[in-house]
């Protein structure tokens, strides 16, 4: 571990596989108490006994459930907006149901989240940090990535307008974009080798992202290494976006 967060409460969403688990593991092993938020209650229970945390069981693409889990989370002081999905659909093929729910947990459980927790900070005057975890496909489009593109572009820009309105408290806000990580969403979407080799070959650094890369590019974001970066959206990409 190379960050300090022992006294900090972090809060990780979608935290029951690859990138959100990971960012568990990594902040408890810096010292920081998490409360991890997904779907199955299998994995909670894993991710809890492998690392302390503590896990509560929601589904994010309901307003409500995200509302209510964030309140049980108690007084947060660090927050990583890590849960996604994607449902790959061709462009003409994009079912309205299909966008909703990618809108619903990709965009809006950010939103409800961190209203909670932000208002939290806010009233007990205590700084605070956000890591939204956006992806490279906000800013470069991706075939059959439709709602999820359109999803992680409004989630750059929810990200930006939460750093103007939330940094004059002392919350600073950011996002990182990381190309294709090893994670099974990433199994799901790029497993076929026919896809992926010309993904890969515009990766300078010639390999995808390992969830640990994100886990400390978040690390980094959260941590006062960070005091002065702000409303920033991080690429860990291996160079994809400069090909
Ligand atoms: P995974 O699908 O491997 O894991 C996602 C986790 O989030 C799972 O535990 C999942 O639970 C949980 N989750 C999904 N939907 C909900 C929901 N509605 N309520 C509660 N929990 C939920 O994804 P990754 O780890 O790969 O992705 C994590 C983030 O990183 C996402 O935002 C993704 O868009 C982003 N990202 C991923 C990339 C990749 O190539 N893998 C690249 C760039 C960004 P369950 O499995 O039970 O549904």
């Amino acid at each position: 571990a190379t960050f300090d967060f022992s006294g900090r409460r972090a809060l990780v969403t979608g935290a029951g596989k690859g990138i959100g688990r990971e960012i568990v593991a990594f902040l408890t092993r810096c010292g920081a108490d998490v409360v991890a938020l997904s779907r199955d209650q299998g994995d909670l229970d894993s991710l809890s006994r492998e690392t302390g945390c503590v896990g509560v069981a929601v589904d994010l693409g309901s307003a409500d459930g995200a509302r209510r889990a964030a309140k049980t989370a108690g007084p947060v002081d660090l927050l990583v907006n890590n849960a996604g999905i994607a449902l790959l659909q061709p462009f003409l093929d994009t079912t309205p149901d299909a966008f909703d729910q990618t809108m619903a947990v990709n965009v809006r459980a950010a939103l409800t989240v961190s209203q909670v927790v932000a208002r939290g900070l806010i009233q007990r005057g205590a700084p605070g940090a956000i890591v939204n975890v956006s992806s490279q496909s906000s800013m470069v489009g991706l075939p059959l990535h439709a709602a999820y593109c359109a999803s992680k572009g409004a989630l750059d820009q929810l990200t930006r307008v939460m750093a103007i309105e939330l940094g004059p408290h002392g919350i600073r806000v950011n996002a990182v974009n990381p190309t294709v990580t090893l994670t099974p969403m990433g199994q799901m979407a790029w497993g076929d080798p026919a896809r992926s080799a010309p993904m890969l070959a515009r990766i300078p650094l010639g390999r995808f992202a390992q969830a640990l890369d994100v886990a400390q590019a978040v690390a980094y974001l959260l941590s006062d290494a960070a005091a002065m970066v702000h409303g920033v959206m991080l690429p860990v990409d291996g160079g994809f976006l400069t090909s």
